[in-house]
């Protein structure tokens, strides 16, 4: 089976000139959504991994089935003024503009070997404020594993360092 086959190129979304890779039709389609997951659990060599970070919105996707398998625990990383207790905050440029994201201050135990999922690695800036968000609560980042990776985009040069694994790239 192949899964670039459930992933539907979208021009000019959300803006004039992007092409956006739509991962919906993997996501309804059983035997992808099954194959996707147990290929991201794959990746994951580690023997103990504490929390699965997943990242607004569509990181929350995949993020809590791969902690409910290998026994971590789940916690979302959310844009400004999504979460409802003591936050951290980490900004980071984008094209146009910037984008602020935020993490419990509790979240995460000093130690803790954390996975940091998202659906695509692009430019690197979100996965990397979520890495400096964890490893400011003194977590530890064992991997960081997308669904897409887009590698014209360089993301993998923002995370030198980090352990990254990906199941497509383009
Ligand atoms: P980056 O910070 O690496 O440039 O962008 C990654 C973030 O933007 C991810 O949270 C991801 O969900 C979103 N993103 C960027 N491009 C795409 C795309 O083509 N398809 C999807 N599904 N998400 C994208």
């Amino acid at each position: 089976m192949d899964l670039s086959t459930y992933i539907r190129d979208i021009p000019n979304f959300p803006k004039s000139g992007v092409v956006f890779k739509d991962i919906t039709p993997l996501l309804k389609d059983p035997k992808a959504l099954t194959l996707a997951t147990e290929s991201l659990l794959d990746f994951i060599t580690d023997a103990k991994v504490d929390k699965v970070v997943g990242v607004d919105s569509r990181g929350f996707i995949f993020a809590p089935l791969l902690a409910q398998k290998i026994g971590a625990g789940f916690v979302p990383v959310r844009k400004s003024g999504k979460l409802p207790f003591d936050t951290l905050s980490e900004s980071y440029d984008l094209e146009y503009g910037a984008e602020t994201l935020h993490i419990h201050s509790d979240a995460i135990e000093k130690g803790d070997k954390v996975l940091v999922h998202d659906d695509v690695l692009a430019t690197g800036g979100t996965a990397k404020a979520v890495c400096q968000l964890v490893e400011r609560l003194g977590g530890e980042v064992v991997q960081c594993n997308f669904l897409i990776q887009l590698t014209f985009l360089n993301g993998a040069d923002k995370l030198k360092g980090y352990p990254i694994r990906s199941l497509l790239q383009y």
